[in-house]
C-alpha cells in the first residue's frame, strides 16, 4: 500500500473480532454455568465516553497465544535481519499511512492533545521503526573477538546476538503507542516474535498496532496482542515467554521481579520517575521557564520523564518562578480533539486523586498554590482534569518532592547554589532522567556527570524519548535495562560466544597430565606474560623455552597430545 493510499477507517479493523463496538447487538445471554468474562472499558477521559468494552484474556488464552508466537519464530529467524529489517519498514510505512487515524485513536482513548499523538506517539514510533530498518543489520552483525594472551592466539573468537525467543512486552497507558512500537520493533528486527499486553485503559492503541502488522503483511503469529488487566498481565508474565519487557510503575514491577526471579525470566524494567530540573543562575529564564513549563503539563503530567521538581537558585527564583506561573496560567486546558488544546484530562480518576492529595499534603505542609490547584471541568467537559499547578515554598519533607506525582504539578524549590541543586536532585529514590539549563555548556556537561539518572538534557527536557539513538531507561528505582537506540536492541538479543580452534594440534600446554614439571612451566609461562619486573619475564622466558619440550613429550605419551 503507498503511503497516502485511502485505507478504510482503522475503527473498522478493530472493532468486529476484538471488542464490542459501541452500539453493537448485545452478546447472546450467557449460559448459567459459564463464568462471565472479565471486561475492560476503553472510555474518553476527556468525556467519560465508553469507547469500547473487551474480554480480558485469562490464563488459557494467554498461553496459547504465546505458543503461537513460538511456533512463528522458526521461519521469522530464517528471515534473516534483513528481511526482518524490510518487515519492519513496511510496518513504518503502513503506519505513515494511518498516522491521522492512530493519532486520532490515542487522542480519543488517551486523551491528549492531537499534536502530541501525532508527534510524541506517531512521529516517535516512525522515527524508531526508521532507525531499526536502517542501522539493526549493521548493529546485529557478528563481531569478531582478538585475543590478547599469546596462549589462545590461534584461535578464532566471535560474538553473535541471537534473539530470545518469545518476548513478552506489557505497556503503560500513558504513551500506549510509542512505548510498545519502539520495544516491539526492537524485538522483532532481533528475530524474537512477541505478545503485548498494553494497558486496560489504552487497549485499543494496543490493537492499532495489530492492524498496522496486519496491513504491513507481517507473518501471522510474528506480532500478538492479548487485551486484559493486571490478571492477564501476570498471566503472561507466568507464560512460557523468554524475556519481558515491562513500562509501568514502581510497585508492578517489583511485583513482577519477584514473580520473574523464581524462575530467572530476564527482564527490563521501565518504571517511574520524579525527575529533577536544575535552573541556573547564568539560564536564559525565557527558556528554562517555558521547558520547565512544557515537561511540567505535556501529557497532563503523565510522562515518566516529565518535570517533577525543579531547583532554582535563588538569585534568579523570584524571576524564574513569575515566569511559570505566567506562562502556566495561559495554558488552554481541554478536549484533546480540540487543536487548540494544550493540556488534555489524567487517565483515570485514581490518577486524579493522587494528584489531589499530593497538593493537598504540600498546601496544608506550607507550600503556597500560585495558579491552579484543584479540578477542572473546561466547557463542562465531564473527564478527569485537573487545573495546570504552580507551587513554591516546598521542600523534601513533602510527598510532591519525594514521590511521582504524574499529573500537571511543577512544585518549585528555591536553593543556595547548584551544589545544593544536586545534592537535592540525587536525594531520590528515582533515577530516570534529569534536565539542567545554563548558558554555559560546560557546566551543563558537568553538573550533568554529577546527577544520579539514566539520562541528562542541558537546555532541554523529556525529548530524549523522542531521539531514536538514545538510550532510554533509569538508574535506581527508575528501573532496570534499556529501549531505544542499540543498547536497546542488544537487550532483545542473548549473547552467544563462538570460538573455532584454528590450530587445534598445536599442543595445549594447560591440559592433563599435571605433574611438579608441569606446575613449574606453568608458573614461567605466568612469569613470562605477566610480571611487572623485565628480567623476572626473562627469567619465565627462558624457564617455558628449557621446560616446553619434556612438558610436550610427556603429554604425546600420555594420551597422543602435545604436537
Ligand atoms: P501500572 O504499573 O499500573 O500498569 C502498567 C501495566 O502493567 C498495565 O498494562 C497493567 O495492566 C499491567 N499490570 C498491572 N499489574 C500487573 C501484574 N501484577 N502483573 C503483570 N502486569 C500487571 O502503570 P501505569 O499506571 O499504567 O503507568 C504509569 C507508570 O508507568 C508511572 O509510574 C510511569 O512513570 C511509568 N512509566 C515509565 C516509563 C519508562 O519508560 N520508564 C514510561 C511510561 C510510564
Amino acid at each position: 500500500m503507498s503511503a497516502d493510499a485511502v485505507a478504510p477507517p482503522l475503527t473498522a479493523m478493530l472493532a468486529p473480532e476484538n471488542g464490542v463496538p459501541l452500539g453493537s447487538d448485545p452478546a447472546p445471554a450467557a449460559a448459567v454455568d459459564v463464568p462471565a468474562r472479565r471486561k475492560i472499558q476503553s472510555i474518553n477521559p476527556a468525556t467519560c465516553e465508553l469507547l469500547s468494552e473487551l474480554d480480558a484474556a485469562d490464563e488459557p488464552e494467554v498461553r496459547a497465544v504465546v505458543e503461537r508466537a513460538r511456533l512463528a519464530g522458526p521461519a521469522w529467524r530464517a528471515l534473516g535481519v534483513a528481511g526482518r529489517a524490510r518487515c519492519l519498514r513496511r510496518l513504518k510505512d503502513a503506519l505513515f499511512a494511518r498516522r491521522h487515524d492512530i493519532a486520532a485513536l490515542i487522542t480519543r482513548e488517551a486523551g491528549k492533545p492531537r499534536l502530541e499523538s501525532l508527534l510524541a506517539e506517531v512521529m516517535v514510533a516512525l522515527d524508531g521503526l526508521e532507525y531499526l530498518g536502517s542501522h539493526a543489520a549493521a548493529f546485529l552483525a557478528p563481531e569478531r573477538v582478538p585475543h590478547q594472551n599469546l596462549a589462545v592466539r590461534f584461535k578464532r573468537g566471535r560474538l553473535e546476538y541471537e534473539p530470545y525467543g518469545v518476548i513478552g512486552i506489557i505497556s503503560p497507558s500513558n504513551y500506549p503507542f510509542s512505548i510498545p512500537m519502539n520495544q516491539v520493533g526492537a524485538a522483532l528486527v532481533a528475530g524474537n516474535t512477541v505478545v503485548l499486553k498494553p494497558s486496560e485503559f489504552t487497549p485499543q492503541a494496543g490493537l492499532a498496532i495489530q492492524a498496522i502488522a496486519e496491513e504491513a503483511r507481517l507473518p501471522a503469529g510474528v506480532f500478538n496482542v492479548v487485551v486484559g488487566d493486571a490478571v492477564t498481565g501476570a498471566a503472561l508474565v507466568s507464560s512460557a515467554i523468554d524475556k519481558l519487557v515491562f513500562t509501568g510503575s514502581v510497585s508492578t514491577g517489583k511485583r513482577i521481579q519477584a514473580e520473574a526471579a523464581a524462575r530467572l525470566l530476564p527482564t527490563v524494567l521501565e518504571l517511574g520517575g520524579k525527575d529533577p530540573v536544575i535552573v541556573c543562575a547564568d539560564a536564559d529564564l525565557e527558556l528554562a521557564s517555558s521547558g520547565a513549563v512544557w515537561g511540567a503539563f505535556t501529557n497532563a503530567g503523565q510522562a515518566c520523564l516529565s518535570a517533577e521538581r525543579v531547583y532554582v537558585v535563588r538569585e534568579v527564583a523570584d524571576r524564574f518562578t513569575a515566569l511559570c506561573a505566567e506562562k502556566t496560567r495561559r495554558l488552554r486546558v481541554g478536549a484533546g480533539d480540540d487543536p487548540d488544546t494544550e493540556v488534555g484530562p489524567l487517565i483515570r480518576e485514581r490518577q486524579l486523586r493522587i494528584v489531589e492529595e499530593h497538593v493537598a499534603e504540600a498546601a496544608a505542609a506550607g507550600a503556597t498554590v500560585l495558579t491552579g490547584g484543584r479540578r477542572a471541568s473546561p466547557g463542562g467537559l465531564a473527564g478527569f482534569f485537573y487545573e495546570p499547578t504552580v507551587l513554591t515554598g516546598v521542600h523534601h519533607g513533602m510527598r510532591i518532592m519525594r514521590e511521582e506525582t504524574f499529573g500537571p504539578v511543577l512544585p518549585i524549590m528555591t536553593v543556595r547554589d547548584e551544589a545544593e541543586a544536586v545534592r537535592l536532585a540525587n536525594d531520590s529514590l528515582f533515577g530516570l532522567s534529569a534536565s539542567i539549563w545554563t548558558r554555559d555548556l560546560g557546566r551543563g556537561e558537568r553538573l550533568a556527570r554529577s546527577l544520579e539518572s539514566g539520562s541528562v538534557m542541558v537546555n532541554d527536557c523529556l525529548s530524549s524519548f523522542g531521539i531514536a539513538e538514545a538510550p532510554h531507561g533509569g538508574f535506581k528505582l527508575s528501573g532496570l535495562g534499556r529501549t531505544h537506540s542499540w543498547v536497546g536492541l542488544m537487550e532483545m538479543t542473548r549473547v552467544k560466544y563462538i570460538d573455532v580452534d584454528l590450530v587445534p594440534r598445536l599442543p595445549k600446554l594447560w591440559w592433563f597430565s599435571y605433574d611438579a614439571r608441569a606446575n613449574r612451566l606453568m608458573e614461567n609461562f605466568v612469569d613470562f606474560l605477566f610480571a611487572p619486573g623485565f628480567w623476572t619475564r626473562v627469567a619465565g622466558g627462558c624457564g617455558l623455552l628449557a621446560r616446553a619440550g619434556g612438558r610436550l613429550r610427556s603429554m604425546r605419551k600420555r594420551d597422543g597430545t602435545g604436537g
